[in-house]
């Protein structure tokens, strides 16, 4: 099973603690203040008060035995870079901390800290996102431009096949599969569900209210959502 300690259990930390729970793994939650501890203890693995900048402290939970540590401390950064400090000396296998600024992601770097995340930032950048592209329900960045996203079937291809609107060779689109509403009898009543089509063939065709998940660079998708709009 995996094991995770989330020092920090602010916002952020418990979310963090709590998905990692819900998703079925081992997690170790710290932090310094006890009221944060007891809200959580019933629904993580382990629930600990400590100051996570102590050494003797962490070691006597077994850190170095995590997976993974996250650190989710975030106005206290004084706090954030002992803590890094120590589970670096302790060589933990992985080490992800919080940066809130661009200083502090220069100060982690130097320290040898590769993997950092910015809730801020990543807020942020997905609301921007939405506002921007209210037709983009979800999306996941990847490298060099690239992205998945979740979007309403544009009207421009409602009632067209895939091989008729040219996903591939026009717009350089894979469609990955639709999301599609159904409605269903079930004991009498008519339920509304949504199914993944699976794997789309060529004569696929796209219906209205179809949710459509596409991979391709950013710039094609968004051509694609105007041209068809
Ligand atoms: P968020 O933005 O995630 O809501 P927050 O602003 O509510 O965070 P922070 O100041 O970021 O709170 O601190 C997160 C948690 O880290 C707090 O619950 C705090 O008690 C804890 N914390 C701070 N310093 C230490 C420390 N040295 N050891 C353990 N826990 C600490």
């Amino acid at each position: 099973m995996n094991k995770f300690a989330v020092i920090g259990l602010g916002r952020f930390g418990t979310r963090i603690a709590l998905s990692l729970a819900e998703k079925g793994a081992e997690v170790l939650a710290i932090d310094s203040s006890p009221e944060k501890v007891e809200t959580i203890k019933d629904d993580v693995a382990y629930a600990v008060c400590l100051d996570s900048t102590d050494l003797k402290a962490l070691q006597a939970h077994d850190i170095e035995k995590m997976d993974a540590v996250i650190v989710a401390i975030g106005e206290n950064f004084e706090a954030l870079l002992l803590t890094a400090a120590q589970l670096k000396e302790l060589k933990i296998k992985r080490l992800i901390t919080r940066s809130s600024s661009q200083t502090q992601t220069m100060i982690l770097k130097q320290m040898g800290i590769t993997e950092m995340l910015s809730p801020e930032a990543e807020v942020g950048l997905s609301l921007a996102q939405r506002l921007l592209n209210p037709d983009m329900l979800t999306f996941f960045d990847l490298p060099d431009g690239y992205q998945i996203v979740e979007i309403l079937a544009p009207h421009g291809i409602i009632n067209k096949s895939l091989t008729d609107i040219g996903l591939r060779e026009r717009y350089h689109l894979n469609l990955i599969t639709i999301k599609r509403e159904f409605e269903e009898i079930e004991k009498g009543e008519v339920l509304t569900r949504v199914h993944t089509i699976g794997v789309p063939k060529a004569n696929t065709t796209i219906f209205e209210g179809d949710l459509l998940i596409i991979m391709g660079k950013q710039s094609d998708i968004q051509q694609f959502i105007e041209i068809n709009r």
